[in-house]
C-alpha cells in the first residue's frame, strides 16, 4: 500500500484512518452475514441497526431535542436549495437570506423558484470576504435562511443571527456540520452533505423540527417532502444503506475521541496554528477572509502572483499535502481542516509553509 498523504481537499475530503480500516475489515462479511453490507438489503435486521444507530448517535453527539426529526436523504446538499423552500414557503410570507457567497447564491436562486425572495443581508460589496452583522430578519418571514460557512470563500458565521420566535431559522451546514458545538434549538431546520465533514458522498443529513414536517403542499411530490421521510425513518425507498453506515462508523469514532467538544478544541487549534503562519508571514501568506469571518474549516489565501502559488501546491503535493488549491471560480489557495484533519496534519502544512516562504521571499 502507497503511504496515505495529508489530504486537505474541500468535499469529498479526508475521512478517519479508523473508520476506513474499519469498514475494510468488515466489507467481505458484514456481521457474520457471509455479505457485505453494500448487498443487503435496506429492511435487513443487520442494516436496521446500523441505520438506527447513525441517527441516535447524531441525536445523542449534538444533543438534539426530540422534537427534531433527524432523516437522511440523497440528492445533495443541492437538492436542499429547492426541498426547503417548497416545504417551508407560506402564502403571501417572504422567504429571507443572506447572501454570503457561492453557496448561498445557489440557495437563493433554487427559492426563486417558489416565490418572493428578499435578500435582507449580502457582503457582495466585499467579494463576500465577511459575515453580515446585525442581520435584520422580517417578523413575517416564512423563513430565515444562512450558509454557516462558506467552503469557496472560507467565511464562518461567528455567533448566529437573532430571529423572531416565529420564524425558523435554516441553515446550510454542509462544511461546517459538527465543527463545534451548537444549540439546535435555534434552528426550525439544518441540512449538510455528508461529504465535508461527516462522512462520503451519497447522503444529505436533514434535522428538521417536527411542527415543520407538515408546512408542505399536498400536491408536492412524494420524494420531495420530507413528511414522507420523517413518517417511515428515511426508509421510505432505498437508502443510500453504504454512506450512511460510514456517517455511522465516523460518528462512533467522534463520541469516542470526545464528541463534538473536544473536535471543536481541537479544531480552533488548528485553525489558529495555520492563521498564525499567514499573519505572521510579512504579507507573503495573504488571509482572504476578515479577521472576525474567519472559518476555522476552509482556510483560504493568496500569495503574490498566481504562479507562486502553483509552485506552493506543486511542491506540497510533492512532499505529500494534497489539495490546497483554490476553487476554480475564486483561484488562490484553501487548505481544508475539516474534524478528520489531524493536528498532525496541520503541523506538517504549517512547517511546509515556513519553509516554503524562506525558500522563495
Ligand atoms: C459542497 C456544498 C454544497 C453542495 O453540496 P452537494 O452535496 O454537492 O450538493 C452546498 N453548500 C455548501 C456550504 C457546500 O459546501
Amino acid at each position: 500500500m502507497t503511504e496515505r498523504v495529508y489530504n486537505f481537499y474541500a468535499g469529498p475530503a479526508t475521512l478517519p484512518l479508523p473508520v476506513l480500516k474499519k469498514a475494510q475489515g468488515e466489507l467481505l462479511d458484514f456481521h457474520g452475514t457471509g455479505m457485505s453490507i453494500l448487498e443487503i438489503s435496506h429492511r435487513s435486521k443487520e442494516y436496521d441497526e446500523v441505520h438506527k444507530k447513525a441517527s441516535e448517535l447524531l441525536k445523542e453527539l449534538m444533543g438534539i431535542p426530540s422534537n427534531y426529526k433527524v432523516l437522511w436523504l440523497q440528492g445533495g446538499a443541492s437538492t436542499q436549495f429547492f426541498m426547503v423552500p417548497l416545504n417551508l414557503q407560506q402564502a403571501g410570507k417572504p422567504m429571507e437570506y443572506v447572501h454570503t457567497g457561492a453557496w448561498a447564491k445557489k440557495a437563493i436562486k433554487e427559492a426563486k423558484l417558489y416565490g418572493e425572495v428578499k435578500i435582507v443581508a449580502s457582503s457582495e460589496d466585499q467579494k463576500f470576504t465577511y459575515i453580515p452583522k446585525n442581520v435584520d430578519f422580517s417578523q413575517n418571514a416564512a423563513f430565515a435562511h444562512i450558509t454557516s460557512n462558506e467552503t469557496i470563500g472560507g467565511i464562518e458565521w461567528p455567533e448566529w443571527p437573532k430571529v423572531s420566535s416565529e420564524v425558523p431559522l435554516v441553515c446550510d451546514m454542509s462544511s461546517n456540520f459538527m465543527d463545534k458545538v451548537i444549540d439546535v434549538k435555534k434552528f426550525g431546520l439544518i441540512y449538510a452533505g455528508a461529504q465535508k465533514n461527516l462522512g462520503p458522498a451519497g447522503v444529505t443529513v436533514v434535522i428538521v423540527r417536527d411542527d415543520l414536517i407538515n408546512r408542505v403542499p399536498e400536491n408536492a411530490p412524494t420524494m420531495l417532502k420530507y413528511k414522507t421521510h420523517a413518517e417511515k425513518d428515511s426508509l421510505y425507498n432505498t437508502c443510500p444503506c453504504f454512506s450512511i453506515y460510514l456517517c455511522e462508523l465516523v460518528l462512533e469514532h467522534l463520541k469516542s475521541l470526545g464528541g463534538i467538544t473536544a473536535m471543536e478544541k481541537q479544531n480552533r487549534k488548528k485553525a489558529k496554528l495555520l492563521y498564525d503562519i499567514i499573519d505572521k508571514s510579512n504579507g507573503f501568506y495573504k488571509g482572504v477572509a476578515k479577521l472576525e469571518s474567519r472559518s476555522l474549516m476552509n482556510i483560504t489565501f493568496n500569495l503574490a502572483t498566481p504562479e507562486l502559488e502553483a509552485k506552493c501546491v506543486d511542491e506540497a503535493k510533492k512532499k505529500g499535502l494534497i489539495g490546497l488549491k483554490g476553487h476554480r471560480d475564486v483561484g488562490g489557495m484553501r487548505a481544508s481542516l475539516y474534524n478528520a484533519m489531524s493536528l498532525e496534519g496541520t503541523e506538517v502544512l504549517c512547517k511546509f509553509l515556513k519553509e516554503f516562504q524562506e525558500q522563495n521571499q
